[in-house]
Order: structure tokens, then sequence, then C-alpha cells
């Protein structure tokens, strides 16, 4: 097992802190004075590698790569620039660097107390999967009874739709309250109104860094991620019920999804791999995986009433998935769907075998019929106006931690009829 990697930035080595040298993720930000630029975060600081390439000390690709806010650039550079790139950051932040280094990089080094988020990379597609077996039978046993929870095709086919990449926000973006048709049961006709059941989904979100087209295999789906976020698809339940049938879900989901500003390297989980569980069938041999494909993560989820203290509401982690973001990636390829550098797959919602490890208020209220209650004394069954809602991500190792930072989006009221005259 990997142990602490120390670094000059005193910051970094501080016991539990999410961003130590073992990490260094990938972001964009902006401060006060500088316009959005890529970075990379080292304890409290993120290190400027736009203007750090600008000044000819690094130089990951032939032509400049972090001269548009984004990784996309960075990511087309492929697996061995990526390896080459993070060696030799690891190298000039180390406790080990030289005095001219360490003043070189100084000089690009800003606070991270002073920056702004935006979102990492353009996201060229969004495709959302339902993954998570504890999830999937949750939800269908409260809408087809325990009998019928998984359908037929489930532990079979890593089941996905595909979303709106222009729906994903970064972490710190207020969240709308969206109106669709809704039909309740003691009514005929469906009617125009705000979403009553406005939901969250934790979810892993892996980032496609590498181009395909054509079929591949889990292993090389598994090397064309570049890295993975935190991912909140935020879910309209009672728009979702009333639209799903039969393709799947379309408005309820095309509000916004949120995602943490931090893009973990694939290359820094390398340590924390695990198996994905015990099939019940055994899966075609295209799905089949060569090795440990998920990571153990631990996951959390807080809900703070506007101007109450937040109170965690589920705790689990990455590892109770049923397909790994690598299985869910080569099955989307199978049909011969070109992918892209830049495109997102969620993971399906990440519940655990546990009451307090459901991912969703869905779950953790069973449909709204047993609210939660909140350390104010509040209860929910789906969340209201003002609520903050946050996820948090991290692995834990042997003296270090890999941190995601957060996911976190306020819901604000809905505005009046769109449509009214
Ligand atoms: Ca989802």
């Amino acid at each position: 097992m990997s142990q602490l990697k120390k670094s000059w930035v005193e910051s970094a080595n501080a016991s539990g802190h999410p961003f130590p040298l073992n990490n260094l993720p990938c972001g964009v930000f902006s401060t006060a004075t500088a316009e959005s630029h890529c970075g990379v975060a080292i304890g409290d600081m993120i290190l400027d590698v736009t203007t750090l390439e600008e000044a000819g000390a690094i130089r990951p690709g032939e032509a400049p790569v972090f001269d548009l806010p984004a990784w996309n650039g960075f990511m087309e550079l492929g697996q061995e620039s990526w390896e080459r790139f993070r060696q030799s950051l690891t190298d000039m932040l180390s406790i080990g660097a030289d005095t001219e280094t360490r003043a070189t990089l100084q000089k690009h080094l800003v606070p991270q107390a002073e920056a702004e988020m935006h979102l990492p990379f353009a996201v060229a597609e969004f495709t959302d999967f339902y993954a998570g077996r504890h999830h999937a039978t949750n939800v269908g046993t409260m809408f087809r009874g325990p009998e019928n929870a998984l359908p037929p095709n489930w532990l079979h086919i890593p089941i996905g739709y595909n979303g709106r990449a222009s729906s994903v926000v970064v972490s710190g973006t207020d969240i709308r309250r969206p109106w669709g048709q809704l039909k309740s049961p003691d009514h005929d006709r469906p009617a125009f109104l705000p979403s009553r059941r406005f939901d969250f989904e934790l979810e892993l979100g892996a980032i496609v860094g590498q181009p395909s087209n054509g079929p591949v295999t889990v292993a090389e789906a598994d090397a064309m991620i570049f890295g993975y976020v935190l991912l909140n698809d935020w879910s309209a339940r009672d728009i979702q019920a009333w639209e799903y049938q039969p393709l799947g879900p379309f408005q309820a989901k095309a509000t916004a999804t949120t995602i943490s500003p931090w893009i973990v390297t694939r290359a820094a989980l390398e340590p924390f791999r695990s198996p994905t569980p015990a099939r019940d069938v055994p899966l075609l041999p295209y799905l089949e995986e060569p090795g440990p494909m998920l990571y153990d993560i631990d996951l959390a989820v807080t809900l703070a009433p506007k101007g109450q203290p937040a109170t965690t509401i589920a705790r689990t982690n990455y590892r109770e998935m049923y397909y790994s973001s690598a299985q869910q990636l080569a099955h989307h390829t199978t049909s011969g769907c070109p992918m892209n550098v830049g495109d997102l797959l969620g993971s399906g919602t990440i519940s655990g075998p546990t009451k307090e490890s459901r991912g969703s208020l869905l779950e953790l209220s069973w449909g709204g019929k047993e609210p939660i209650t909140l350390e104010s004394g509040e209860r929910r069954g789906f969340l209201e106006d003002g609520d903050t809602l946050t996820l948090t991500g991290a692995a834990h190792g042997d003296g270090f931690t890999i941190g995601f930072g957060a996911a976190t989006g306020t819901l604000l009221p809905a505005l009046k009829d769109p449509y009214a005259r």
C-alpha cells in the first residue's frame, strides 16, 4: 500500500487533508483578478498550470493544452502524457525538489480560498446509468413490488439512458425547482405544476479521456477513463413517475446535474481498486472484468435547511455498485456508438444494503411515506425550498486521503408559471 508523499507545500501533508501530493486533482478556477485557468489542487493551494505552461516550466504536449479553461485538450494527449505529467508534477512538488524548482512553482500557487471553481472540462455528452443493485431493488420494490423489483434484464445489462450535457453544472450552482407534467393517482388527467417530489441521487461520474469508434473491451474502457467526480443527478420523482414508460426518464432528470469541481484521476485512485460483487448469473463474456474495477471510496450526503446546520442523511461506499464504470463504458460502445473526450458517465445511484446507506430521498423516506428527521427537528420526505444538499467523497489510505471535495447545490423555489398569460 502506498503512503503519504510529502510535499514542500506544507498544508498538503496535514493528516486527512483531501489534496495531498498523492492526489493532484484537476480543476478550473478563476480569481478576482484573473480569468479562468486550469489548475491542480495541492493542499490548500492551486497550482496554476495555465501560467506554468505559458512560462515554459511544463510542456505536456507539442502545442499548448492549458490555453483554454478546460482539461479536454490535456485529456486528448492520452495515457502516456497523463502519466508523464503526473510524475513531473509529483517530482516538482515533492519535499525533495530543489530550491530553483520551488521558487519557480511558488509564483504559480494560488490559495484555494481566493478561487472560484468552474466546470473542469467541457462535457461532450452525458449518459446516466442505473447500476446500483440496492438502489434498483429499492426503487423496483416501491414501484412494482418485491417479487418484480429487479427487471429481468438488470443482472445482464448495465441499464442507462442518454442524458443532457447541457444540464451539467459545477458545485455551488443554485438549482431551480422545475415545473412539469404531474399525474396524481387520484386524478384522471395530468396537471402542469411545480414538482413536489424533488430529490437528489448520489453518484460518481466517470470522465472519458480517450475516444473510441467501435466496440471496446472492459480493459480498454478502463484505460479510456481519465478520472472521476462526485455527481448529483437531481430528480423530479413525480415528473419521472408519469413520463418514464416506455422510454425512460426525460424531463425528470433534465433540470440539472451537479458535479464536484475537481477531477480525481484514475491514477490517484489506483491504490483503492476493489472488485465488483459476486454475480447471481454469469455476465456475457464482453462484460467480464480482467481485474478489480471499482474503488473503495467513502461517500456521504448532508442536507441543510435554509439557515440551519447540515445533517448527514446517508453514508455509503462506491464498492456497492454492481457494474463498474469500465463495464458501463464497454457496454456503451457495443452498438458501435462512438465515445468522445469529455463524455460523462453517471454511475447510477450508489445505495448500500442498510437504511442509512441509501443514496436518494426516494429510498431514505421510502417514497415519502417515512420522512427522515433532521438535527433541527424538521422532517423531510423530499427536498424543500432553501435546502442545501452536499455530496462528499474520500478514499482513505494508509496515512493519506484522496478527497473529492464536495458537490453542493441549494434548491430555489419554483418561478411563477412559465406559461401563465
Ligand atoms: Ca441517476
